[in-house]
């Protein structure tokens, strides 16, 4: 962690104390459960769409600060938008912790903390987790 830049080492800390969309959706919520056994992060998220979009999301985790971290930021871009404009951001993200910003043009400012994540694989699937179980989510949704 000492090797990632302050500024977003600062975001993420401040996530993992404070993350936002914290807590379940009692009722007709979609819900997936993700797992990370290279760390041990555990995840549970909860979904409902209405007209098409995300209408509400939330989370509760129990794992590493990036883990958490990376799921209330999720959870924070997703809230509102349709599952081709997720489709979108999740693949931006991926690509991010894959391959690092420096080949990306227009970046999500939202998502530049994760740009050193690449540097460690170890940490790659911390960060991926709660884009992996939103898209566990979402293929419940597209299912019915
Ligand atoms: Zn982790």
């Amino acid at each position: 962690m000492s090797e990632i830049n302050e500024l977003y080492q600062e975001i993420i800390l401040d996530h993992n104390k404070h993350p936002r969309n914290w807590g379940k959706i009692e009722s007709n919520a979609l819900h997936s459960e993700g797992f990370n056994p290279l760390c041990g992060d555990r995840l549970d998220l909860y979904l409902k769409f209405e007209d098409g979009k995300v209408q509400d999301i939330s989370f509760e985790a129990n794992g590493c600060a990036i883990s958490k971290a990376s799921a209330s930021i999720m959870t924070s871009m997703v809230k509102g938008k349709t599952i081709k404009e997720i489709d979108e951001i999740s693949h931006q993200f991926h690509d991010i912790i894959t391959k690092g910003c420096e080949h990306i043009d227009e970046i999500d400012e939202a998502l530049e903390v994760f740009c050193g994540v690449k540097d460690y694989p170890a940490r790659v699937k911390c960060a991926s987790l709660a884009w992996h179980t939103l898209n566990d989510v979402i293929k419940k949704e597209t299912k019915e």
